[in-house]
């Protein structure tokens, strides 16, 4: 006598995760956030997006985490401009974002510079290893991406800071007045800070106020509006917004004529899915990666 090993329901959605890692979209974040309470805007409230704004590397809306990994795994931006004032590159939209975010945080008072931004995978390779070695692997990880992981991999992070304080590069830095001044203005040139204080569970790091990112004033504004504290939980929301668009004009052509639309949805429906799949595969920058910290998903490095 057996026992079925996937309850009909949990199949589903496994198959669902399955399917989200394989096309490379909603993905990671829907396990990141698993375990945590559900947040829901009212889509109409959301700046409208594509499946594909979530899922492209080239895209302001990327997400990368843990449990995400770039492919292929050493991506370089296809444009890197640099950023005034420095050695450093960014993708050309952040780093404009970047330079009027440090002259006016100048002007208002707050000594501030960039620290670091667009990283190699190579570069990030070595950091990584070093962490590794000084602090060991659990440490290291939650402080520091692997290489393919890193938001810097993107062209999109920036790391800001005084030189020369002790506050450089440490959850303090968050009180800082520069700190504070970073928090409140950010999202007015569309920048986030990425690793909130209190949200590891999340992100998946350690506090972090000096790692800003971009992703565009209309998002960061949106994503505060929205009450969602981490990327994972906005990009989330995004997801379910593409969803229920979709949900809604399913409904309305059927709505509009019952017969015809139910006779031929489910065969528009398969055939948009693959399409769907092909898609992905030629936009797909970012693949499912087993999440490899101790998370209680049951796999650890
Ligand atoms: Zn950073």
């Amino acid at each position: 006598m057996g026992f079925p090993i996937i309850a009909p329901q949990l199949k589903g959605l496994f198959n669902m995760r399955l399917a989200s890692a394989l096309t490379g979209t909603v993905l990671a974040s829907a396990l990141l956030l698993s375990g945590t309470a559900a947040l829901a805007a009212p889509a109409e409230d959301l700046p409208a997006v594509q499946s594909s704004q979530l899922s492209k590397a080239s895209s302001p809306l990327a997400l990368i985490n843990p449990t995400t990994k770039l492919s292929p795994e050493d991506y370089v931006p296809g444009k890197l401009v640099g950023v005034a004032g420095s050695s450093m590159t960014l993708r050309p939209e952040a780093a404009e974002a970047v330079e009027a975010f440090i002259a006016d945080a100048r002007a208002a008072g707050h000594s501030i510079k960039l620290l670091s931004a667009y990283r190699s995978y190579q570069r990030q390779a070595v950091l990584f290893n070093q962490y590794q070695a000084k602090y060991g692997t659990a440490y290291a990880e939650r402080i520091s991406a692997r290489p393919g992981t890193s938001e810097h991999q993107l062209g999109l992070a920036a790391d800001l800071g005084y030189t020369d304080s002790r506050a450089e590069l440490k959850a303090e830095f968050g009180q800082t007045p520069a700190g504070l001044w970073i928090a409140e203005h950010a999202a007015e040139y569309g920048l986030i800070i990425r690793y909130p204080q209190g949200k590891e569970e999340i992100t998946g790091y350690k506090y972090e106020p000096w790692h800003v990112r971009y992703v565009g004033v209309e998002h960061a504004e949106a994503m505060l509006a929205s009450g969602a504290e981490t990327f994972e939980e906005y990009h989330q929301m995004l997801a379910a917004s593409i969803a229920e668009a979709e949900q809604s004009e399913a409904k309305a052509a059927i709505e509009k004529e019952p017969a015809k639309a139910k006779d031929e949805e489910p065969q528009e429906k398969s055939k948009k899915a693959g399409e769907d799949v092909v898609v992905d595969e030629d936009l797909m920058v970012l693949r499912f990666l087993p999440p490899y910290r101790d998370w209680g998903f049951g796999f650890t490095q």
